[in-house]
C-alpha cells in the first residue's frame, strides 16, 4: 500500500531531509585526499545528533544469516563500489577517486533519504561526466512525478536518458516509497516502460535514486554482505532525493 503523508507528515520529513541535505553538504566540504571514509561517517553521525536526529542505517539489518547489519551511518561507495560500501579506516580516499554517499536520517518518526557522488580531488572528464549524468537522470525522471503519471513514466526517463549517454542501469537495486519507514511502497525501478506500474498522488514521499555504472551493468556483492560493485571494475555513481509529490511540481525535499 501507497501511503499518502499528511501536512502534519510532511512537515516531520522535511525536518529529516533537511539534516540529510546538510550532512551531505558538510561531507562535501570534508572529502579531500587522505581522509577516511570512516572519518566521513563520523562527521555525518555527529551533525546528525547534534540536530537531534537518528542515522537510520546504523543497524539496519542485514536479513540474512551470518551478514552483520549495516555498522554505519553513511554508505561509503569508492570507485567500482556501486552502493552499501562499509566506511572503514583502512579506505583513505586519493586524487582522482569517486566517492558515493548515501545517507538516512530518522527524526520524530520519519526518515530522510539521500545519495551524492562527489570528485576526490582532480576531477577527471570522464568520471565528471558519470556523475552528471547519474544527477541529471533523476531530474529527468521527475519531470514525471506527478498526480496521474505512473511510475513507469519515471523509471523510463532515467533509463532512457542514462542509456542515450552511453552508461548502463543498475537494475538489481531500485528507489522506493520512504516515510515511517525507510523502504516503503512502491518499488521504484530505474528502468521500465512508460505508462506502468503504480499512479502518482499528491502526499505521496518518495526517494528515488538512480544508480549507474561507467560500463557494463552486472554487479557483485562482496564477502561482506553488503558492498555491491560492478563486475568489469568500472566506476559507479549515485544519486537520490527524498521528493514529496504535489497537485503541481515535485517538491525535491533533501537539496540543501
Ligand atoms: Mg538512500
Amino acid at each position: 500500500m501507497i501511503e499518502i503523508k499528511s501536512k502534519r507528515e510532511i512537515e516531520l520529513m522535511e525536518e529529516a531531509c533537511r539534516i540529510t541535505a546538510l550532512v551531505h553538504k558538510k561531507l562535501e566540504e570534508a572529502i579531500k585526499p587522505g581522509i577516511t571514509t570512516l572519518e566521513l561517517d563520523r562527521l555525518a553521525e555527529k551533525i546528525i545528533r547534534e540536530n537531534g536526529g537518528i542515522p537510520a542505517q546504523k543497524g539496519y539489518p542485514s536479513g540474512i544469516k551470518g551478514v552483520m547489519d549495516f555498522p554505519a551511518t553513511i554508505c561509503a561507495s569508492v570507485n567500482d563500489e556501486v552502493i552499501h560500501g562499509i566506511p572503514s579506516r583502512k579506505v583513505i580516499l586519493k586524487d582522482g577517486d569517486i566517492i558515493s554517499i548515501d545517507l538516512v536520517t530518522y527524526k520524530n518518526g520519519y526518515n530522510g533519504d539521500a545519495a551524492r557522488t562527489h570528485i576526490v580531488g582532480k576531477a577527471n572528464a570522464e568520471d565528471k561526466k558519470l556523475i552528471e549524468v547519474t544527477r541529471q537522470a533523476f531530474f529527468e525522471g521527475i519531470k514525471f512525478a506527478k498526480p496521474g503519471n505512473r511510475i513507469g513514466d519515471i523509471s523510463f526517463a532515467i533509463q532512457e536518458y542514462v542509456e542515450k549517454n552511453g552508461f548502463s542501469i543498475v537494475k538489481e537495486f531500485q528507489g522506493h516509497g520512504i516515510g515511517r519507514q525507510m523502504h516503503e511502497d512502491p518499488g521504484i525501478p530505474n528502468y521500465g516502460k512508460p505508462g506502468k506500474g503504480a499512479k502518482l498522488e499528491a502526499g505521496m514521499t518518495l526517494a528515488i535514486e538512480p544508480m549507474v555504472i561507467a560500463g557494463k551493468p552486472d554487479i557483485w556483492e562482496l564477502e561482506d554482505g553488503w558492498t555491491i560493485v560492478s563486475q568489469d571494475g568500472t566506476k559507479a555513481a549515485h544519486y537520490e532525493n527524498t521528493i514529496l509529490i504535489t497537485e503541481k511540481e515535485p517538491k525535491v525535499l533533501t537539496l540543501y
